[in-house]
């Protein structure tokens, strides 16, 4: 990987008669600024003003072309994380012939994908906020290949986990600070700004208080292709289950510790009959575990950013996820959602610290690491006492104004737990009943139903008060091709101009209906399939049928 920009020629005096002449031009996706992502052709950035800038010019373009609305409050957002104030992207705009009085361009003749990484230390947030978004906006703009160049402009430097996001694309990413080295004015040759937070899952509780999106998009199928990918890119093979089956006690070694490790260990293993052994961020590589992750049967971690590797595991695990005194395990569900994403196939299981005398506090630490000994009495007492930290807003990488820095959640979130084992055994044994791990068993995919075909309607009328309706219909086109367990049909019969219907399930495909059925009247009839109890095809067109 070179730190320099691809040493491709290109014709310096065409490249600048041609962003001269043809000035900048953007088109985008999406309809609000939290759903857009725009490609440009000569898109600039001043390394001095740190502004992005559009030039006008006879050929430009940009759509949409918002006027001042693309203020309010920006044109798009840089990182995944939803409309977030410190996210946001604009440029400002000149005129083509103001190139005249300015620095020389630098042209970038990489593809480049210009975006913000949200919180590169923590882990988390690396996988959910930047390599799954980031590794999803390419897979959906075909020039954003592994050829292409990554800027992340948020103003941190590589952080922790660098490493993982020079896995995306084969050449160096580039960060804020260094595009200083590389000239004054920087021209995009092609660039996509912005990601598709298709992949999220989690909102972290800037407005309301975190919890999983209202409209998750995403299913185990795509986080495993990416986990794939991320797997070849770490050289971690894909072993096959002829190995023995063994437990993965994920450990934090600076805070929030399980105080009584070896016990816990010992326990797991001589509950489950298996193999446990324990890993940590600080003391293995990276992909060390990841090989060890994606053959467990059962991950257990505290409460924390390092829970995410679960991403990692093979279908049929089960992630076992403590949560210190006072935290309501309901209330932080970023890796409970993760595990039950449809298709992830991963059992969850949280455990929760119930007892005081198992509980250490560090009130005396610096607030960010819990400490609490900087408010004042009353609060410190009231904290102290609480047996539940209630719901609260949080604010991780925003400027200050409280509630953002919320000491009582802190407090609580670096307590050191000494788990009762007991306890633990009895909560996993309620939802693993013989040994946990990858069953043999093939996972069912599930696919819907068409609609059902040819939907026909017969009625007959007996005497003045009595109607039947015959109804018959086709399988779905592509139920043929399937070998499916349950078929069941729903039909709903309506009455025109009534709000209400009776709805049936019906197992063949003709049904002659004579309850509540009247002479002389007008039904509508909806009938859709349904595979396996919940896989509810579309309705077909709605059939008109007249007793
Ligand atoms: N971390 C770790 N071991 C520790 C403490 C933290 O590996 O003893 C990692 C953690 O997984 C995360 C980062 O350091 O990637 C920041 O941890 P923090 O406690 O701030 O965040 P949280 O885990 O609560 O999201």
């Amino acid at each position: 990987q070179s730190q320099e920009l691809s040493q491709v020629q290109i014709d310096y005096h065409a490249a600048l008669q041609a962003l001269v002449e043809d000035g900048t031009r953007m088109v985008c996706t999406g309809r609000m600024h939290t759903d857009r992502i725009c490609r440009f052709e000569s898109l600039c950035y001043s390394t001095e003003a740190e502004e992005f800038v559009y030039f006008h010019s006879n050929s430009s373009v940009m759509l949409p072309n918002l006027g001042s609305r693309r203020f309010q409050p920006a044109l798009l957002d840089l990182s995944s994380v939803e409309d977030h104030n410190t996210q946001y992207f604009n440029f400002v705009e000149l005129p083509a012939a103001a190139l005249k009085f300015m620095p020389k361009p630098v042209f970038v003749p990489d593809v480049a994908l210009i975006a913000n990484r949200f919180n590169p230390d923590n882990l988390m947030h690396v996988f959910h906020d930047d390599l799954l978004p980031i590794y999803y906006t390419m897979q959906q703009f075909s020039d954003l290949d592994l050829e292409a160049r990554l800027f992340f402009m948020e103003g941190w430097s590589e952080g922790v986990h660098f490493d993982l996001y020079k896995l995306l694309s084969n050449k160096q990413p580039l960060l804020r600070e260094q595009l200083k080295t590389l000239g004054r004015l920087l021209c995009f040759t092609k660039s996509y700004v912005g990601l598709s937070k298709i992949t999220t899952w989690y909102q972290y509780g800037f407005v309301q208080p975190q919890g999983p999106k209202a409209n998750i998009l995403v299913s185990g199928n795509e986080i495993r292709q990416f986990t794939k990918f991320m797997m070849q890119k770490l050289n971690v093979s894909l072993e096959e289950s002829s190995s023995e089956e063994y437990i993965v006690v994920f450990s934090r070694t600076i805070n929030r510790l399980i105080l009584n490790e070896a016990e816990l260990i010992l326990a797991l293993a001589q509950e489950f009959q298996m193999k446990t052994i324990t890993v940590s961020l600080e003391e293995h590589s990276f992909s060390d575990i990841v090989q060890l992750i994606s053959n467990a049967s059962m991950l257990v971690s505290m409460h924390g950013a390092q829970l995410v590797m679960s991403l990692f595991l093979p279908r049929g695990a089960t992630v076992v996820e403590l949560f210190p005194y006072a935290i309501n395990p309901e209330h932080y569900t970023p890796y409970k959602t993760l595990a039950t994403l449809p298709g992830m196939d991963l059992q969850y299981i949280a455990w929760q610290n119930t007892d005081r005398e198992d509980t250490v506090t560090y009130p005396d630490r610096p607030w960010d690491q819990g400490g609490i000994a900087h408010l004042d009495k009353a609060e410190q007492e009231r904290i102290i006492k609480s047996t539940e930290v209630p719901r609260h807003l949080c604010c991780e990488g925003r400027p200050p104004p409280p509630p953002c820095r919320n000491p009582e959640w802190l407090f609580r979130a670096y307590q050191d737990t000494k788990v009762n084992i007991p306890s633990l055994i009895h909560v996993i044994r309620q939802t693993v009943k013989s040994k946990p791990g990858p069953k043999k068993q093939k996972w069912s995919s599930s696919l819907y139903p068409g609609k059902v075909r040819d939907a026909k309607c017969q009625a007959s009328v007996q005497g003045t008060s009595e109607a039947k309706l015959a109804v018959s219909w086709q399988i779905p086109w592509n139920l043929k091709y399937l070998k499916v367990r349950e078929v069941k049909y729903e039909v709903w019969i309506q009455e025109q101009g009534e709000n209400t219907y009776m709805p049936y399930i019906l197992s063949h495909q003709n049904h002659t209906f004579s309850e509540n059925i009247k002479p002389f009247t007008i039904y509508l009839v909806w009938i859709r399939c349904i595979f396996n109890k919940n896989l509810l095809g579309p309705f077909a067109d709605v059939l008109l049928c007249s007793t």
